[in-house]
């Protein structure tokens, strides 16, 4: 579904990402894992094309997305950091969003799958971080798209609506749905990720299923793993 080959960016003498290959298949929960400034979040903007890369290929569907924009209309892309405009309320927001997108949504459900319906009339401005993040995760998931791409969607969450957002991902998986999560939470990725990517230093360290990656470092723990494979 995804293929990038020999992608790289950096920011002025920054290099952010060097030469990565990543091929994505259609279908299934599919990871990138990495430490802080690791380059998740520019990789995922460069497949949204918000950022520019220097060199390299993105295709979707074999077909090039640079330089393209019609292809956004078929994914859902949850950004790590939601600017809502602090005077809306949560209900005027969703109008604007379905008023932007040329696609039906289907908001009710969610809405109450968040236990979000108490918060509807209140402004943005005024809502807790992990109750904007559910609203940001609703106005992601209204909308059907074979392409799912999550950026840090766990950020703010309390342990119940972790378990809500976990059954969401499952079940768009179970629809047949790729979804794309980047993630520094370990437990996370380790419950819901069919396959990983571990991306240091703007290189990709490994690629394959989590258990592979335990067998690999004989670590029964997922944070473990990684460490063991940084130190390799
Ligand atoms: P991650 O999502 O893995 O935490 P990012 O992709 O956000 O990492 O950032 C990788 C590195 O690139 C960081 O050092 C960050 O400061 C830098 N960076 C990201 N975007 C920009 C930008 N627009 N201009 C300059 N530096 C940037
Ligand atoms: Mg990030």
């Amino acid at each position: 579904m995804i293929n990038i080959t020999n992608l790289s960016k950096s920011f002025g003498k920054l290099s952010v990402l060097e030469n990565l290959d990543l091929e994505i298949k259609e279908g299934g929960i599919f990871a990138i894992l990495g430490p802080n400034g690791s380059g998740k979040t520019t990789l995922i903007k460069c497949l949204l094309g918000m950022v520019i890369p220097d060199k390299g290929t993105i295709s979707i569907n074999d077909k090039s997305i640079l330089k393209k924009w019609d292809y956004r209309n078929e994914l859902n892309y949850l950004p790590q950091i939601a600017n809502f405009p602090a005077n809306l309320s949560v209900n005027e927001l969703i109008d604007m969003v379905k008023d932007l997108r040329p696609k039906t949504a289907n908001e009710t459900e969610l809405i109450a799958h968040f236990g979000l319906e108490p918060f509807l009339k209140k402004k943005l401005g005024h809502l807790s971080g992990g109750t904007k993040q559910k609203v940001n995760i609703v106005l992601t998931f209204m909308f059907d798209s074979q392409l799912i791409i999550l950026d840090e969607p766990t950020t703010g969450l309390d342990p119940v609506s972790l378990i809500h957002l976990k059954e969401l991902i499952r079940r768009e998986k179970e629809k047949g749905k790729t979804i794309l999560i980047t993630s520094h939470i370990m437990s996370f990725v380790d419950d819901t990720a069919d396959e990983i990517v571990f991306l240091l230093d703007g290189k990709i360290y490994f690629k394959g299923s989590v258990s592979q990656l335990k067998e690999r470092t004989k670590e029964t723990n997922l944070e473990n793993a990684i460490a063991k494979l940084i130190t390799e």
